[in-house]
């Protein structure tokens, strides 16, 4: 197979493929209403929160979280690649796979960019004293360094840009590998100056980005790529690679936070440490790393941050938690990382450490109970309530019997009483406990939520009310592709610099460049993006706007943001007037959006309702 699949022809194909028939011949389902549900593929559980949506060609999980179109489920229940999900669904569908050998945006002029890069870094760090010195000075051996191609960016603005960025398609490339950022004015300059750079290598090995740590002080600290066509953030781990290279069986993996930290870690033999970069640790994170070994270790920072930091991954990995993985914590004693633990304790006492970290349903029990007196009643049945939601999101098995066990210990009752208890009522205390911020994943029994029923977050309503504008917009956007597409939008907005507003154009334009253009389609066109969880996350919430209604529910949103536009403009020119005069143009521009502004009050006076 070679050549490019056109974009129409897979928009196409998403939209003509049975989701339902794509899911069902993999998985049980059972109709529920429009819909159907499973028990969920991605993890392990008895009740089913699998939802497929022939109306939206799309599924989702209450559960995980997992979700997207016919092509995205191919791609994870069958594990293939991109292209060769497209053939197999191409192939149930029974049409033939077009490419176009010609104009193919392949990846590898990018990957080929990012190794010629890294060997730059590499060269340069040989002639770079400083460099060396700083990185022997952290206890930092040559051979380490070469396992994990560690190199040095120049302090110069073009030291890549003058070396590979000799052609036009060559700064181009090396503008989609994230090595080289746009000036406004036209031209280039190097993304990374004056940084120790780790590459961040795929599971083959292959450079596909960069993390630079700064030499001397500087913002900030620590860089990372950019999320590029190779390169995303909540998908990727420093060092699994070099891990997997350097033992061939792990039974353990150390998740840390920096590139120092696995350096270094590996410099003292303890080569099972991964960092995750810069992001919390996401399910699909522990996918990976539990398709690696059988048990996780999360090591964090003593303080606010990495106990948060801690919690968050412990609610991420729940749903995970099937028979025969386990989860550990390592929280750090103050002002300490892995990097300078190592270096001053030396590995036997870390691997001690690590060998006392603390099991995940402990780990729970402990935080949950920290502020709570479990020898008052009241408190034990505080303590029983806020763990019932997170046992819930545990898969049925051992672990979750376990930690069952483990909590009727702590608030010394007999088991049978509490699992009473947890079937029973007492889920008041859920969302008062110091630690419990809101799961990731709902709890199962939890349907969609409404958009006209979420409760408004305190502070920031108003602040919110834009966004929930350009949200409602887009999401009738995503529900009624045809019917809203249809519908131009206004020049004004296009420029307004309005939160979710670019989101909203880019997909009212590919709504628009084709008709016919459907939901699943739709997403598709944002697979591998950051947007694509908020999209799905719209797509799980009900929209309570039917077909009919949809264009004049679309118009409403666009006059409200139009006017929101105008207001903040308003602002924006009246805070200049307070510190300098106008120009006419600006005061012509000033009275212009008055009006507008004026003219909105008069609407709302109309509409009370909006
Ligand atoms: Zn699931």
């Amino acid at each position: 197979m070679s050549g490019r699949i056109p974009q129409d022809f897979i928009d196409d194909l998403v939209q003509r493929a049975d989701i339902v028939e794509v899911v069902g011949s993999r998985v049980p389902l059972t109709k529920a209403g429009r819909e159907y549900k499973a028990r969920c593929p991605f993890h392990s559980e008895k009740t089913p929160s699998f939802w497929v949506s022939p109306q939206k060609g799309f599924y989702h999980c209450f559960g995980c979280g997992a979700h997207g179109t016919a092509l995205g489920f191919l791609m994870e229940f069958e594990r293939l690649d991109f292209p060769v999900a497209v053939e197999e669904l191409a192939r149930s569908v029974g049409v033939e796979v077009p490419h176009t050998d010609s104009d193919r945006p392949s990846t590898e002029p990018l990957l080929a960019m990012l190794e010629k890069a890294a060997n730059i870094y590499r060269q340069a760090l040989r002639d770079h004293p400083a460099a060396v010195d700083y990185l022997k000075a952290r206890g930092l051996d040559g051979e380490t360094a070469r396992e994990f191609g560690i190199g040095y960016a120049p302090a110069g603005w073009d030291t890549l840009l003058a070396n590979l960025g000799t052609t036009e398609a060559a700064r181009q490339s090396l503008l989609a590998a994230g090595l080289v950022i746009a000036r406004d004015t036209g031209g280039f300059y190097d993304r990374f100056r004056d940084r120790i750079m780790f590459p961040i290598r795929d599971t083959r090995g292959r450079v596909i980005a960069f993390g630079g740590r700064i030499i001397a002080s500087g913002e900030p600290k620590y860089l990372n790529s950019p999320e590029t066509p190779l390169f995303h953030k909540g998908r990727e781990l420093y060092g699994l690679y070099e891990a997997r290279r350097a033992e061939r069986k792990l039974e353990r993996i150390l998740v840390v936070e920096g590139y120092m930290d696995v350096v270094m870690l590996a410099a003292h033999g303890i080569h099972n440490a991964v960092g995750t970069l810069g992001t919390a640790t996401t399910g699909e994170h522990l996918r990976r790393l539990f398709g690696v070994a059988g048990e996780i270790v999360f090591c964090f920072d003593g303080d606010r941050a990495g106990r948060d930091a801690a919690w968050r991954a412990l609610q991420t990995s729940l749903p995970l938690l099937q028979d025969g993985r386990q989860i550990r914590f390592l929280l750090l004693p103050d002002n300490e990382d892995p990097d300078s633990l190592v270096r001053r304790e030396g590995a036997k006492a870390f691997a001690e450490r690590i060998g006392s970290s603390v099991p995940l349903s402990q780990f729970m029990l402990d935080s949950l109970s920290r502020d709570l007196d479990l020898d008052n009643l009241a408190d034990k049945a505080r303590l029983t309530a806020l763990a019932k939601p997170l046992l819930a999101q545990l898969p049925e098995g051992v672990y979750r019997e376990l930690l069952t066990g483990e909590l009727a210990r702590c608030v010394g009752l007999p088991r049978d009483r509490l699992a009473e208890l947890m079937t029973g009522g007492g889920t008041q205390a859920q969302g008062q406990g110091q630690a419990q911020s809101q799961p990731q994943s709902r709890p199962r029994e939890q349907k969609p939520l409404l958009p006209g029923m979420r409760p408004p977050t305190d502070r920031n309503a108003a602040a919110d009310r834009r966004g929930s504008l350009s949200r409602q917009a887009i999401s009738l956007l995503l529900h009624y592709p045809d019917v809203v597409g249809q519908i131009p939008l206004p020049d004004s907005l296009r420029s307004a610099g309005l939160r979710g507003v670019d989101l909203l154009c880019e997909l009212h334009d590919l709504a628009r460049s084709r008709s016919g253009v459907g939901t699943a389609a739709l997403l598709e066109r944002f697979r591998g993006r950051n947007e694509l969880p908020h999209l799905a996350q719209l797509l799980t919430e009900e929209q309570l706007i039917g077909a009919e209604d949809a264009g004049t529910e679309f118009g409403h949103c666009l006059e409200r943001l139009v006017v929101a536009a105008a207001q903040q403009e308003l602002a924006a020119l009246l805070h200049e007037a307070g510190q300098r005069t106008l120009s006419s143009e600006e005061l012509t521009r000033l009275a212009e959006l008055q009006r507008t502004v004026a003219a909105s009050h008069g609407m709302a006076r109309q509409r009370p309702d909006s």
